[in-house]
Formats: structure tokens, sequence, C-alpha cells
């Protein structure tokens, strides 16, 4: 299947011809199983380090901390080409994305030295400590308490949904400095070594009997004040700049949605369904919805090459979140029973693992700021509706 050509600039067809060639000649034939599994963990760290000694491991990051300094469009076409050869997932996202650019920006010298190097060569996993039991959307209701006490802070309280939180060396957390009315003044944000007496990582295991997740609890955790990021008491800031980052375009590209329609047509023909007027349409409609994605990437990679920065995040995520997970509703619906069929001569190839795509197609709604939370953004900041009220 084909959205149709764009026209691409020289520079950018020599880029793309580049990372195709590479990619061919370096990915792991097969892939590499999902980071979760523990088991596997250092091929994905052995392959991270593959990616840095090529120079491919942190294209946004600046020349000057061992990135590429790469424009968002030359990211994007490494994205794309990146999907469109089957690459293991990322499993560094959390440092390269969120605490790397934090720490360019707020860390001294000597924390520079010491983080990014580690970052870029996958020494170092790290893990975001955001969300609570009772703070996720409304991050500002966060009770993780830290205390000043001498050259450190004292922190007491729990984390959950932490992604990667088993293996992980580092957390970025934002943690309550401010009395516990104090809402977004009073928090703070702090880079956490995860190996600190007092901190007990648990593992959630989900339906699909992964444990990506975690809860983290920490009881009397020091941490050195020099590890706080901007001011005491100025998380806030510091983290929605780390989530802007996160909700950016280029995160998923137009390819991967591409590669799904054409395994759910490899199951629409393995199963005789082409004649299928329903099916037929579900594909048409897909097929559109993914052609309207990769032009509005387009779109906000030319905007943002301009200087322009808007509330595309908020679309970009919005958007497709809501596609992938309608991509992955038709799948099952082709699938039928036979997606529930395991090691079974009557499963099709790819079925099992559709499934377990499908059930993780529900979280990009909710990771990054929830899907109801962009249409809060977009009522505001786009429709210039009244805004919500905020304590
Ligand atoms: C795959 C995955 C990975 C994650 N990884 C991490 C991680 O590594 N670190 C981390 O800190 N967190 C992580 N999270 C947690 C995630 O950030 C939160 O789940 C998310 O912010 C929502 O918070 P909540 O679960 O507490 O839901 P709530 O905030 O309680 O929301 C419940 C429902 O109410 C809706 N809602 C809430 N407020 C409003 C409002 N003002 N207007 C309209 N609707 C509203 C929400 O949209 C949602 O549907 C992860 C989540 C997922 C799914």
């Amino acid at each position: 299947m084909t959205t149709g050509q764009q026209q691409e600039s020289r520079a950018l067809a020599e880029w793309r011809a580049e990372i195709r060639a590479w990619l061919e000649a370096n990915v792991p034939e097969g892939g590499l199983p999902d980071p979760e599994a523990g088991a596997i963990l250092e091929e994905h760290r052995a392959w991270e380090r593959t990616l840095f000694e090529a120079g491919y491991a942190a294209l946004h990051w600046p020349v000057e901390y061992g990135g590429k300094g790469a424009d968002l469009d030359a990211r994007i076409v490494f994205q794309e080409e990146y999907e469109r050869a089957g690459a293991p997932l990322r499993m560094n996202l959390g440092g390269l994305m969120l605490a790397g650019p934090t720490i360019m920006k707020y860390g001294t010298l000597e924390q520079k030295e010491f983080w990014l190097p580690a970052i870029l060569r996958c020494d170092h996993l790290w893990c975001q400590g955001f969300s609570e039991p009772g703070a996720g959307s409304d991050l500002a209701g966060l009770r993780t308490s830290a205390v000043v006490d001498g050259e450190d802070l004292v922190v007491n309280g729990q984390k959950i949904w932490t992604s990667g939180g088993l293996h992980a060396d580092w957390m970025f957390a934002m943690v309550r400095t401010g009395d516990p009315q104090s809402g977004h003044r009073g928090i703070t944000y702090v880079m956490i070594d995860m190996r600190t007496p007092g901190i007990d990582v648990r593992p959630i295991t989900q339906i699909n009997r992964q444990t990506g997740f975690c809860e983290v609890f920490f009881t009397d955790v020091r941490v050195p004040l020099a590890n706080v990021m901007g001011e005491l008491d100025g998380g806030w800031q510091v983290a929605m700049e780390a989530l802007a980052h996160e909700r950016g375009a280029g995160r998923r590209t137009y390819v991967t949605f591409l590669n799904d329609l054409a395994q759910i047509r490899r199951f629409v023909t393995a199963l005789g369904q082409e004649d299928d007027t329903a099916v037929r349409e579900d594909l048409g409609r897909l097929l559109t919805a993914v052609t309207v994605y990769r032009h509005h990437v387009g779109r906000t990679v030319a905007d943002a090459m301009r200087g322009h920065v808007g509330p595309e995040a908020s679309y970009n995520k919005l958007y497709w979140s809501e596609m992938n997970a309608q991509i992955h509703e038709v799948g099952m619906r082709v699938l039928a029973g036979r997606a529930e069929l395991q090691d079974d001569e009557k499963s099709l190839p790819g079925a099992e693992k559709w499934q377990d795509a499908y059930w993780f197609s529900r979280a990009p709604r909710i990771f990054a700021g929830t899907n109801q939370i962009q249409k809060n953004i977009i009522s505001e900041r786009v429709l210039g509706l009244p805004k919500e009220p905020r304590r």
C-alpha cells in the first residue's frame, strides 16, 4: 500500500538512502523481542550501542552533546526508514527524549558530563516518575514529599505506572517540596538514583502478562540537592517542557500504520474476506486516515522549520493514537476468534502478535497526557473556549 509520493529535497533523499542502506546492513534479522521481557535487555542495549557508534543514537541532540543536531525533517526521515526496516523498539526514550534535553538545559557541567554520555551509550536507563495513585492527569495534585535536610532532599511516597522502572538506573521525578496545598507551585524536578537505599520497585503484571509498569515506593530516600533540575519548587515548568517533547511529531510515522494495514490485508487474504464490503470500507477509511496523518506530520515539520510551534503536539498525539486504536480494532474484527488461538494450526501467522498489539493500542490514548486532556488543550488554545477551573 502507498499513500503517494511527496517531493523530497536532494539532501533529504541522500540522507534517506544512507539510513536505508545502514539499516539493511545492521538491523538484527527477525528483530528483537519486546524489551520489557528482561532476559533480552542486553541485546537491546547492544543494539542501542550499535546506533550510538554509527552516530544515530540521538539525532535531535546538539552536536556538542554527542548528537547530530539534525532538523526535524531529517529526524522524521530517519524514523520512517527505521519503522520500514522493522528495527527494534528504542528502549531508552526516557533518557534520550526527556531526561537528556532537561539535563542539557538545567544541569551543571559536571552533571552533563556524567549523565549525557551514559544516556547516549545506553549505559544508564531512565524512567519517568510523574504519576501517582492520586495524580495522573491532575499532576499538580502529586503528594510524594521531599524535605530539605542538609545537602539532601528526603523523599517519601509512591509513584505508579513507571514504565521500565524494573530495569531503570535513574528516574526523573516530580516531588512535592511545598506544602500539601501548594499545587503546581510547590513541585520540584529531581533526578533520583534508583539504587538508593529506601527505594522499592514492584512490577505490575498486565493483561498481556508483561511487566512493563511498576509501582515505586520511597521510604526516607536521600537524594542530593545537587540533583534538582531548575529551582526548588520550580519543577512544574521543567516538567511541562519535558512533556512537550513526549507528545511531539515524529515519535511514530505513517510507515508503522501502513505496515499495520498491510498486515490486516494479509489476514483478509488468508481468510478469504476480500469481497466483504464492510472490510473493504474499513480498509479504505483507514488508508485515508493514514494519508491524512502523513500530510499532517509533513505540515507540522514545515511549520516547525519556520520556527512556528503551536498546539500541534496535542493534535498529533490525539490523531495518531485514535487512528492506531481503530486500526487494531479492525484487525481484531477481521481475525475474530483466531486472535485467541495460540500455537494452533488454525491460527494465522502474526495473529498472536496482533492481539498483543491490540491490547497495547489502548495505551497511547492514555500515556503522555490522556486524549481527553489533549482535547481540553485544543479547546482552550485553538478554539478559545473558556479555561477549565484550575487549583
Ligand atoms: C502505557 C503507559 C505508560 C505509562 N508510563 C508512565 C511512566 O513511565 N511514568 C509516569 O509517571 N506515568 C506513566 N503513565 C501514566 C499516565 O501518565 C497516566 O495514566 C495518565 O496521565 C492518566 O492518569 P490516570 O491514569 O491517573 O487517570 P486519571 O487522570 O485519573 O483520568 C481518568 C479518566 O478521567 C479523564 N480526565 C481526567 N481529568 C480530566 C479533565 N480535566 N477533563 C476531561 N477528562 C479528564 C481522563 O482522560 C481519563 O479518561 C503511563 C501510562 C500508560 C498507559
